[in-house]
């Protein structure tokens, strides 16, 4: 024990000054002692706890240390002992590498951390990683790395609902507008042939010559045909869209189609157009409805007379590999090429004063398709329109 009786009063505290200095130091040095023994204990434990892999490594991807527990090692076939030491480029795919060392390139180049996205195949299963590296200094970068895959598959699911959701939507907002289309097309295609009916058939009852009365009778039965026909291309166009449309595919003899056709279209046809079977094989089958194919050749050649004020409409049909190609060619006013795709949706029309639905090759289309075969056009504005559908070739 040392004697402090005969020190001064200023040598006393300065002993006791040199005292506190001691005692704050040496409790400084015991609380990082504590917490040195803290990190000691629990540091790699609480490494292990976090959901990345923890990996630093230097500028030329030498890893240095790594703190990974087995679930958040995603590189197969290795353990933390193997991989430290080894370089990132020996130990991942070369894409997934370059994606991790393009990240690492913008690190070092910007001094800031920066995450990116890499993928691996683990056990057969593609997963998705998220690498955020961080500059720990001039020489050590720390990357953090995370399984995402969980992540990821939501957000492609939330992606892939929106996408449906937004197509839906779509569809029900062009549906919406069809409707409305349809309505006001409906009136106006409704009402113009009705009228003439009414009107004319109230002419009709109070006519005195014979010749006019044949002429108001002509008048209401081509008015009466038109309505027929609208209510029966909307008939079948509303169940072929609920499918309940029946077929009665069988062979049939191409050329007892044409010539019933060409019999339907000779009172039809204006004495400027002519209408001109080609030479045709007579002895070609297709499978199909006959009603339908009727339907289908008469819709092109009513469309044909229709717009070919004059000149030749040829009609025929020919082989092509297991398909028999049918073709009406006119030599009327012609498309647009841009509208080409127009006319065959539902309500598609060139030009809006021209009587009919818009509603006959939308129709043609979809029968066509039934059918097994297709449907498409060449045309040229002012030159004239060369439509084309197939059916399966039936050989006999
Ligand atoms: P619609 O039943 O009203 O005749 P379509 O669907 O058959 O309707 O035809 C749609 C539109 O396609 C017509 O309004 C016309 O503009 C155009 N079109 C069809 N066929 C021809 C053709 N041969 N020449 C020129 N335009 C045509």
């Amino acid at each position: 024990m040392r004697n402090y009786d005969n020190k001064t009063k200023e040598e006393l505290l300065e002993i006791i000054e040199q005292l506190e200095k001691k005692t704050e130091y040496l409790s400084s040095q015991s609380v990082c002692t504590d917490s040195e023994r803290f990190r000691e204990r629990y540091g790699m434990r609480i490494l292990d706890a976090l959901p990345d892999m923890l990996t630093v490594f230097d500028h030329d991807a030498n890893i240095i240390e790594l703190a990974s527990s087995a679930a958040t090692n995603h590189v197969e076939g290795t353990d933390s002992e193997s991989i430290i030491s080894s370089n990132v480029k020996d130990i991942l795919p070369k894409e997934a590498y370059e994606n991790v060392r393009r990240n690492m390139d913008k690190v070092i180049r910007t001094g800031k951390s920066s995450t990116a996205r890499h993928d691996l195949v683990q056990d057969g299963i593609l997963h998705h990683y998220e690498n955020r590296i961080f500059p720990l200094d001039d020489e050590y970068l720390l990357c953090m790395c995370r399984d995402i895959s969980k992540q990821w598959d939501a957000e492609q699911t939330n992606a892939r609902q929106k996408k449906e959701l937004d197509a839906a939507r779509i569809k029900a907002e062009e549906s919406d507008r069809l409707k409305s289309a349809f309505l006001a097309n409906m009136s106006h295609e409704i009402r113009t042939p009705l009228n003439a009916i009414v009107g004319f058939s109230k002419l009709l009852a109070s006519a005195e010559s014979a010749e006019e009365k044949n002429q108001y009778a002509e008048i209401i039965d081509r008015n009466s045909e038109i309505l027929l026909n609208l209510f029966n291309d909307i008939l079948d166009l509303s169940s072929l869209e609920a499918g309940s449309l029946k077929f009665n595919i069988r062979p049939i003899k191409l050329i007892d189609i044409c010539l019933q056709l060409v019999q339907q279209f000779h009172y039809k046809t204006q004495s400027s157009v002519k209408l001109i079977l080609d030479d045709v094989d007579t002895d070609m089958y297709a499978s199909g409805d006959w009603n339908r194919v009727i339907q289908v050749i008469s819709n092109l050649l009513s469309n044909a007379t229709k717009f070919t004020p004059k000149g030749e409409i040829h009609f025929g049909y020919l082989e092509k590999e297991d398909f028999v190609e049918f073709y009406v060619k006119d030599s009327g006013i012609g498309i647009a090429p841009e509208r080409a795709a127009t006319i065959f949706r539902r309500f598609g029309k060139v030009n809006d004063f021209i009587q009919g639905t818009g509603l006959g090759l939308t129709l043609c289309r979809m029968l066509v398709e039934k059918m097994g075969g297709r449907i498409w056009l060449r045309s040229q504005e002012g030159k004239g329109s060369r439509f084309y559908f197939t059916l399966p070739l039936v050989r006999v």
